[in-house]
Parts: C-alpha cells; structure tokens; sequence
C-alpha cells in the first residue's frame, strides 16, 4: 500500500524522523492489522500519524494519537534533535500540536484520527479501549500493550541494538515483549520492527 500522491506532498512537508522505506513498512503493517481502534503514542508533527491515518481510512479503522506536544528529551534546546522553529514564542517551549493540527487539516484526516494530548502515564489510567494495532514511536518506557488484542499488531520504531546507535528503550520494549512469550516479531525494516500478539497473561 502506497500514499496517494495528494498525501506524499503533504507528509514531504512535515518534520519529522521516519524515513520512506520504514514508513512503507509500517503501512504495510497497519494494512494487515485487524479493523478496530488503532493507537499511536509518541505524534510529534503528524508525519507517521498520516501514514496510519490513510491506512487506517482504508480499513474501517480509527486511529487515537497520543502527544503531550512538548517534544521527547532529543528535542530539547541543546539536544540534536532540537527545533527552533517548533518553539513557542511566549512558552519558550517546544510545541509540536500547532505542526499536527496543520497537518491533520492538509490531510483531510481529522474525522479518521483522534489527536489526544497528555502524557502517557496519564492516559494509561482512564484507557480502556481494545486496540487491534498500537505503534510505539518516540522513547516510550511503558508496559507493552495492556489493551493490545491477541492477534493484534505491535509496530515499535527506534530501535537500536547497539546503544551508541540510539536511546535503548525502544529496543528494551521488544525484547520485554519477546520474552514474554505473548508476542512473535513478523517483521522488520531498519529501526523499525513489527509483533503480533499470540497470546496474554
Ligand atoms: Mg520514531
């Protein structure tokens, strides 16, 4: 599955840190996902969330993306991954929900995705919702998946093996998964990697 050509010109213009071929990737892993309530956690401008997004309208399926918008530690002034153009001029902080409103409208994706901004920890206590597909962007430290169906799809980015390559939660979320026994690895391109739920305790 490919974006059309409308929605390649506006994710060009998004910033963000997901390269084309694991983008493709991670489409083709949506697009095997069951139907249902999909959940992105780590949105920052909205880049993968239109990836998912377009899929997602393909499929019968909603997609919730969850952001507190104030950019992960790598964003921070001073970091690598810093952006001063995303910073707020009367906050003096990093703002990144501006970036996926704009991007949600150019895509015509805002009745398919329902952006939420709180921090994680925050949400995982009022969250109920089965999820048949949750991809875990950004440095994400949480319990994999309480709400991921048996059958349903983990997509996990960022993952680095090495630690001088990158930050190791990523990879440590996988291997927890792993481990578990709950969870088989079907795929995987470049940093990112895709499980499917076989099981849950
Ligand atoms: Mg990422």
């Amino acid at each position: 599955m490919l974006l059309p050509q409308r929605l390649l010109e506006v994710v060009a213009g998004v910033k963000g840190f997901l390269p084309e071929n694991e983008a493709i990737a991670l489409m083709a892993a949506a697009a095997s996902a069951e139907t249902g309530v999909w959940l992105e956690i780590g949105t920052y401008c909205g880049k993968s969330t239109v990836y998912l997004g377009y899929v997602a309208s393909q499929h019968d399926s909603h997609l919730i993306t969850i952001d507190h918008h104030q950019g992960s530690e790598e964003n921070q002034p001073g970091w690598e991954w810093h952006d001063t153009e995303l910073v707020n001029c009367e906050t003096g902080r990093l703002d990144t929900l501006p970036a996926l409103r704009r991007t949600l409208w150019l895509s015509g994706l805002e009745t398919v995705v329902t952006p939420v901004v709180a921090d994680t920890r925050s949400v995982a206590t009022w969250f109920q919702t089965p999820l048949t597909f949750l991809f875990l962007d950004g440095n994400h430290t949480e319990d994999v998946a309480p709400h991921l169906v048996i059958g349903g799809t983990l997509a996990v980015h960022d993952i680095f093996e090495d630690p001088a390559k990158g930050g190791q939660p990523p990879w440590h979320v996988v291997q927890r998964a792993l481990a578990s026994g709950e969870f088989v690895q079907t795929a995987q391109c470049d940093s990112l990697r895709v499980l499917k739920r076989v099981a849950r305790s």
